[in-house]
């Protein structure tokens, strides 16, 4: 949840139902798509994404991304698009292209870099999706699959629209893969325009190779990573040594840019931003915007920046909790004034000392009656709305989970937490030569031994790293 406050706009839904298609003829008619199209929806796409991502606030960084993105792509077979590369304030490694040329990495990406080369690699690969217009193709699977992150199971996306779920935001589109042969291709074309640039395409294999490690370190991760969409890393790896083999010799030796790349990362946000929230137990915690709330013991809970959410077990409830705007009574005006929604009892109360109003409601969607409770409260001006929801016939049983939640928010008073700093990459020019091990207790990181082998491209802590070798540490509470 971010400070700032932004709102979600969906108007994505929206512009995706102008070229709704059927399963049978959806490609034919996809590919009759204008390029003027295309661009619209990506920039609709990217904005949602902003949104929900958030941007790295380092310009210089941005700057640096996008002109190396905008290198190639300049040299790609669709000079004219209106390319934008973007840093993602997100800690999961990921990369994801928009229509149009709307191109992001994750700053957790970012983190398992070494190398302007390796970056390229990925930059150049989102361009294939691009230059061979996957994204237009993909945008029918995605509508027909309607995939969600795994929370739009109990709402059907227009249903979780109407609520204010993220899960409609258009962003699956993002997320998808588009499948092993359109991989392939963005892997040739990628690697062609690395190449094309001058760079040494032999460090694309290191990256397959600390995303697969990474995915190994991080287990299940319930966000989407770049190694989710991209399958078979064994499979490109052998891909790529097999071009590298017909790789012509060249006079001056290929750029890597390793220096300019950590000089650009150093002091970068690592893991994630607790300024932007976090979890402890069941309990979520805002320093920035200075609240606390309790989610139901055992309920999977994620921090969407625009909402922040929690899914019964059973996967038959929801407790969203998000800023909206205007005053609670405005808020509740607005809510209950929605088509479609009947209010029960609504009061005014305090919570915790906060001025509040809680109301239950139920909803007629088209697949089934819902009901809930909705509480209004207000903290330094700001409204926030917690929104508890079952379908009807299950409502007693969790109505004393959505109260529990209603009446936990609270301000944040614990000091410590108020003034929670994210940990950060600090770069490290090796004196001598050492272990990661011995490097860890010369300098030592926040992170556990495994994750700093991961993010300095080691084989394993008793790896050792050479004199001068640039080092990753993490430094920070986090
Ligand atoms: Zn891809």
């Amino acid at each position: 949840m971010r400070a700032s406050s932004r709102f979600a706009v969906f108007t994505i839904a929206l512009a995706l139902t102008a070229c709704a298609v059927n399963p049978v003829t959806g490609d034919r008619q996809l590919a009759l798509m204008s390029e003027g199209q295309e661009i619209e929806i990506g920039r609709q796409v990217a904005v949602s994404a902003e949104q929900q991502f958030g941007l790295v606030d380092d310009d210089a960084l941005q700057e640096y991304v996008h002109r190396l993105g905008t290198q190639l792509a300049q040299a790609s077979e669709r000079p004219d698009l209106p390319w934008t590369f973007r840093v993602a304030d997100s800690s999961t490694p990921n990369a994801f292209a928009a229509p149009g040329g709307y191109i992001f990495i994750t700053r957790g990406l970012l983190t398992l870099l070494r190398n302007e080369a390796e970056l390229v690699s990925i930059l150049g690969h989102e361009i294939g999706h691009v230059t061979a217009r996957h994204s237009v193709a993909m945008m029918s699977r995605a509508q027909l699959a309607q995939l969600g992150l795994g929370i739009g199971s109990i709402l059907r996306p227009e249903e979780a629209e109407r609520f204010g779920s993220l899960a409609a935001g258009g962003l699956q589109l993002l997320f998808l893969s588009y499948g092993r042969d359109a991989e392939r291709q963005a892997d040739d074309l990628g690697y062609r325009y690395a190449l094309e640039q001058g760079y040494d395409v032999r460090e694309m294999v290191n990256v397959f190779a600390s995303l697969q490690k990474s995915a190994e370190l991080a287990g299940q991760s319930p966000v989407p990573t770049w190694l989710a969409s991209h399958p078979y890393p064994a499979e490109r790896i052998e891909r790529i040594e097999r071009e590298l083999v017909n790789l012509p010799p060249t006079a001056t030796p290929r750029r890597i840019g390793e220096a300019d790349y950590l000089a650009r990362i150093d002091g970068l946000t690592y893991g994630e931003d607790p300024r932007e929230g976090f979890f402890e137990a069941n309990r979520f915690l805002h320093p920035e915007l200075a609240f606390r709330v309790d989610f139901p013991q055992g309920w999977r809970m994620q921090n969407m920046r625009q909402a922040v959410v929690a899914g019964s077990p059973q996967e038959d409830a929801l407790i969203q909790l998000m800023l909206v705007p205007g005053t609670p009574k405005e808020a509740a005006d607005a809510f209950f004034g929605q088509q479609g929604v009947s209010a029960g009892q609504v009061g005014s109360q305090q919570i915790n000392g906060l001025p509040a109003i809680i109301g239950g409601f139920e909803v007629q969607t088209e697949q089934s009656r819902l009901g809930g409770l909705v509480t209004l409260v207000s903290l330094e001006g700001r409204t926030y709305r917690i929104l508890a929801f079952t379908p009807v016939k299950q409502r007693a049983d969790y109505e004393r989970s959505f109260r529990a939640t209603a009446y936990s928010f609270a301000r944040l008073t614990n000091p410590e937490a108020l003034a929670r700093q994210p940990q950060r990459i600090s770069i490290v020019r090796l004196p001598r030569a050492m272990t990661v091990v011995e490097f860890n207790t010369a300098y030592p990181s926040a992170i556990p031994i495994e994750e700093l082998v991961l993010i300095n491209q080691m084989d394993g802590p008793q790896s050792v790293m050479p004199t001068g070798f640039k080092a990753k540490r993490i430094i920070g509470e986090g």
